[in-house]
């Protein structure tokens, strides 16, 4: 930018800009040097069933355990991923990670639940990526109604093309589901159409519902639409014991959030399985 702007002209960088872009600099070589490295881990978050109070299942979540700067959150590094190109790899690597995770609780004994991964838009429009979870299946031997991913409504908008990837995900048996529903762009024409299992009500509908009239009537919305349409409706983002018992109240399928509990390391998932599982 600077240079193209030619020798006689003065660039003004802001410190903070300046900061903002060796950050970036040194965070997208550290990126490519990360999955040779072994850097990144699947944190596992429990999803229940609101009128069983069941465990049906988790969504993987992505973290980067960066050398100096900690454990890095996916809001730090997946836009980078989209950027360079790298989304594609880490994202095979989610998937592969997340399958192998689930059938190792499975031959452990532990009860058959989902595992939902979350495809970026760059993952999803890869040419190869009904083959490369054909083939993860297979390795991994995880029975495929076991496996969830969860798209947003921006893989909607190359319509044709998304409506084959998806028929062809649901013909090897997994589910799909749809993540922060009502914050796309996209209309809702592709409910009709698109083999949908699961609408996600997003975490900012969830937030408010005590207290703004208005996300109350967008939930509640969202819930009998999904349902007229066969649909499950997942809530995300539930915090407090008021949003789900209004969840519940209007007949929400199912609840993920803080208040049960946050994304957790494998290790700490399996200590509370059991707990989780007797509920
Ligand atoms: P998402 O798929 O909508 O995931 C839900 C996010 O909400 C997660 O943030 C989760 O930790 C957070 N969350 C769950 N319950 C609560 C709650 O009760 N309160 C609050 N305030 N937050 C809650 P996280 O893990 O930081 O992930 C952020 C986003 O990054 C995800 O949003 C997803 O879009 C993306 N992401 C995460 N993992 C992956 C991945 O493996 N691949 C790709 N492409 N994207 C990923
Ligand atoms: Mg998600
Ligand atoms: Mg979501
Ligand atoms: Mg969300």
């Amino acid at each position: 930018q600077a240079k193209s702007q030619g020798k006689n002209r003065y660039v003004v960088y802001t410190s903070e800009l300046l900061e903002d872009m060796m950050e970036e600099y040194s965070l997208e070589a550290d990126l490519r040097k990360a999955m040779d490295h072994e850097e990144f881990v699947l944190h596992y978050q429990p999803q229940f069933n609101n009128a069983t109070g069941e465990l049906i299942g988790f969504e993987a979540l992505i973290r980067w355990q960066h050398p100096t700067l900690g454990l890095l959150s996916p809001a730090k590094f997946i836009k980078l991923a989209e950027k360079n190109g790298l989304i594609t790899q880490i994202g095979e690597w989610v998937i592969n990670e997340a399958c192998s995770q689930n059938k190792k609780w499975q031959d452990a004994g532990m009860e058959p639940v989902k595992i939902a991964v979350n495809l970026s838009t760059q993952q999803f429009l890869t040419r190869d990526l009904v083959k490369f979870i054909e083939r993860v299946l297979k390795r991994t031997e995880l029975d495929p109604q076991y496996l969830v991913v969860e798209i947003t409504e921006y893989m909607a908008m190359e319509y044709d093309y998304s409506l084959s990837v998806l028929e062809q995900l649901k013909a090897l048996g997994i589910c799909i589901s749809i993540d922060d529903f009502g914050t796309g762009y996209s209309s809702l024409n592709y409910l009709k159409d698109f083999p949908i299992d699961y609408i996600k009500i997003d975490k900012s509908f969830v937030n408010e519902i005590m207290n703004d009239h208005n996300d109350a009537v967008i939930v509640k919305a969202i819930i009998t639409l999904a349902h007229n349409l066969n649909l499950q409706v997942i809530a995300e983002g539930v915090e407090t014991a008021d949003q789900l018992n209004f969840l519940k109240e209007y007949l929400c399928d199912v609840t993920q959030g803080y208040f049960f509990s946050k994304p957790l390391p494998a290790q700490e998932i399996e200590q509370k399985y059991l707990a989780w599982q007797s509920n």
